[in-house]
């Protein structure tokens, strides 16, 4: 089976748009439905799709997920699933998405961590309701019009709020300054150490100082490996708003899968998380519960770093 695509290059989007007859943004509603299809929702049912456009003219895909067995607030709204995949390719800027159902107010919300926010233009294709998801776009010369994201969200709370201008958002290069506190060997609990360990925590480290976490300064990220040794990282990401804050181990699912993790969590074998020491905001017991009922043979460890002094 051909392995899904989450990335589309500026060269290929222009060519398609130019085959097409379209502009690369008018190409964006034509893709909405394969999209949909990398969807992954055993409880709902209901796929939603987002592609989006990068400033480096790259166009990004995402889908929402669902995690049986846990509290429906683990989900991956396939907007959040997007801006993750925005960041694991170091996309500097989204200019435009088009989304097959209505962003809902999480993910409306969620979008303020993006420097141009309100300029963002959206265009919904309302097709959620066709599950078709066969992958055939159903757009093809569409007319509808994209909106400034200002319409969608008015009066907007968000970064601006809260933040300094000069604070990193989230398609922002970040450097958390974090190390480890002392010889990270001492540092793994139960005096376990495997090459699987030392291999993921660096990983998990790099992935805490991308972490996007300007509200409570408790950055963290998570490193899991599938059975073929392919590892795969993920930065927690707040929002302004607290709740639609995106944990590090959702990230790493979301790496997981763009990187070509398809079948069922439980080829996740390894997985650490790397936080900071004492930090108020804490992901080690929801990180490790979400694994559990993932991939419940899944080796998790946490690693605990803090700031490096200048
Ligand atoms: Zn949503």
């Amino acid at each position: 089976m051909e392995q899904p695509r989450f990335v589309i290059e500026a060269c290929e989007a222009e060519s398609m748009a130019k085959k097409s007859g379209l502009t690369v943004p008018q190409l964006l509603p034509t893709l909405v439905q394969e999209a949909r299809s990398l969807a992954r929702t055993p409880i709902s049912n209901y796929y939603v799709g987002a592609v989006g456009l990068g400033s480096s003219g790259r166009i990004f895909f995402g889908a929402n997920l669902e995690f049986p067995g846990l509290p429906l607030h683990h989900s991956v709204h396939a907007e959040q699933f997007l801006i993750t995949n925005l960041t694991l390719n170091a996309e500097p800027g989204l200019n435009y998405v088009s989304v097959s159902a209505a962003p809902c107010g999480h993910c409306r919300q969620f979008f303020q961590e993006i420097r141009n926010a309100p300029d963002i233009q959206i265009l919904i294709t309302d097709d959620s309701n066709n599950n078709n998801c066969s992958g055939v776009s159903q757009n093809n010369g569409d007319t509808r019009e994209f909106e400034s994201f200002s319409r969608f969200l008015p009066h907007r709370f968000g970064p601006d709020d809260l933040l300094d201008k000069d604070v990193p958002l989230a398609l922002e290069p970040h450097n958390n300054h974090l190390s480890f506190l002392y010889d990270s060997n001492s540092n793994i609990p139960n005096g376990i150490n495997t090459p699987v360990c030392d291999d993921l925590k660096y990983e998990a480290l790099k992935a805490a100082n991308k972490s996007h976490a300007p509200y409570s300064n408790c950055p963290s990220g998570v490193a899991l490996m599938d059975c073929e040794g392919k590892v795969y990282r993920g930065s927690y990401m707040e929002s302004a708003a607290y709740n639609p804050s995106l944990g590090p181990v959702q990230a790493a699912i979301v790496a997981y899968i763009v990187g070509g993790g398809g079948g069922g969590y439980e080829k996740i074998v390894a997985a650490v998380l790397v936080e900071k020491e004492g930090a108020v905001v804490r992901q080690e017991y929801t990180a490790r519960l979400l694994l559990q009922v993932i991939s419940p043979k899944c080796e998790f460890k946490v690693l605990h770093c803090g700031m490096k002094s200048c």
